[in-house]
């Protein structure tokens, strides 16, 4: 698995939806890669945060770190 494919399949990682074969996949790809690690960890973060608050929304703040993050990760850096 590739860094671009960890970007697309994160929500669903976060969210406990990935098949156990990507998860696995997924999980030894963060292992070696600790941009996508600090990545995920800070997704996951934000996923926690936004559902702890019932109508909350992305701020957009948080919506332009995440698409930075995501950016840089499809770029491989
Ligand atoms: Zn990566």
């Amino acid at each position: 698995m590739n860094c671009r494919e960890v970007a697309e399949l994160l929500l669903e990682y976060v969210g406990g939806e990935l098949a156990p074969d990507a998860h696995t996949r997924l999980e030894l790809h963060l292992e070696k890669c600790p941009p996508c690690a600090h990545f995920t960890a800070s997704y996951r973060l934000t996923v926690t945060l936004t559902r702890r608050l019932p109508r909350a929304e992305l701020s957009p703040e948080a919506a332009a770190r995440l698409r930075a993050a995501l950016e840089a990760a499809q770029r491989g850096v």
